[in-house]
């Protein structure tokens, strides 16, 4: 692990790398930034470069036995604290996932562990290193005692906390961490990076890279055909829907009012498509939508409906969500949305 296998955050990775150099690192650091878009990787290959036998200026060289073992967690002066499932899956894939654990949590028997493994000298590299990812799981309880060692770091020790959302941490706790944001990655920069770890097309690389909105970990873990084919069959109930009788249309609102995660999926995906119809009926220009290559399918729906159709179905689309966000019934949100969408 180490700064060059990061893709993106140059000034984060300039900061740090110039603390290294200048000996000036700070006690604690906070990553803050969405999921999945490389905080945790860059505070290993931080950790890394910390220990590595053969540093240079870029930092770790990530193939030395300190820093594969700072990759392994098996570094004995890198404590590494995290919510207990998410402790397997990293290990098995390296790619963060801190949207779907928010029923884990990291156990204040972990943290009065870190806290003893800290408090020991190093046994091989210069400080003792403690890594909290998933900080946002830490517990009332949990963070005071933490803050405990935030005051009184013992001896030379490095604490960084990783986490999506900073401002579940307590004031005092975030006041004694020097923060780094990290950015979501632009979309150009995460196209070339799921061409060449995954061998996507350019097509199918620059559609994800705009479905996953800068989470490297979230492009990863996504399917190109499979969000095709979901994004036809939306298109196909479209068409149907103009050809359909009420009866029909209320039969096909029934199903989408008992399965509410595909009728989400419907609203989302109607309105990304509508959106792109709409910019491509400005701009022709097929780089600008989500789908990269549905050029021809956004032609078809402006020639088949008036712009004001197109926008009031925009409408309609976002209204069905303020109202089922109301908890207004889903039967009639979807009877309401199906008997007027791309009809009359
Ligand atoms: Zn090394």
């Amino acid at each position: 692990m180490s700064f060059s296998n990061i893709i993106g955050h140059d000034r984060p990775i300039t900061i740090l790398k110039r603390a290294l150099a200048n000996k000036t690192l700070a006690h604690a650091y906070l990553f803050s930034g969405e999921a999945g878009i490389g905080k945790k990787m860059t505070a290993f290959a931080l950790a890394a470069a910390v220990h590595c036998a053969d540093a240079g200026p870029g930092g770790g060289c990530g193939a030395c036995p300190s820093c594969r073992r700072v990759a392994a967690l098996t570094h004995p002066d890198v404590h590494v604290v995290m919510p207990e499932s998410e402790d397997a899956r990293l290990l098995a894939t390296w790619s963060s996932k801190e949207a779907d654990k928010a029923s884990d949590e990291i156990k204040i028997d972990q943290i009065r562990q870190a806290q003893e493994s800290i408090s020991l000298k190093p046994s091989e590299g210069s400080k003792k290193i403690l890594l909290v990812d998933g900080a946002e799981t830490l517990n009332l309880t949990a963070q005071n005692a933490f803050l405990k060692t935030l005051e009184e770091p013992p001896g030379d020790t490095l604490i960084i906390l990783v986490t999506p959302l900073p401002q579940s941490l307590l004031p005092t706790i975030r006041s004694r961490c020097q923060e780094i944001r990290f950015q979501p990655l632009p979309r150009r920069t995460l196209a070339q990076a799921l061409v060449s770890k995954r061998g996507l097309s350019d097509e199918d690389a620059w559609f994800l890279a705009a479905l996953a909105q800068g989470s490297m970990g979230r492009g990863l873990g996504m399917d190109a055909g499979r969000e095709k084919a979901e994004r036809d069959q939306v298109t196909e109930l479209w068409s149907g829907l103009s050809r359909m009788s009420d009866a029909e249309a209320l039969a096909l609102a029934d199903g989408y009012a008992k399965d509410r995660e595909r009728f989400d999926r419907l609203l989302d995906i109607g309105v990304e498509c509508l959106r792109d119809a709409l910019v491509y009926r400005e701009t022709g220009d097929d780089r600008l939508l989500v789908q990269a290559g549905a050029g021809e399918r956004c032609r078809n729906w402006s020639e088949r409906f008036s712009l004001p159709k197109m926008l009031a179905d925009l409408d309609l689309l976002s209204m069905s969500r303020t109202m089922l966000d109301r908890r207004v019934s889903a039967q009639l949100v979807a009877e309401n949305l199906l008997l007027k969408l791309g009809r009359g």
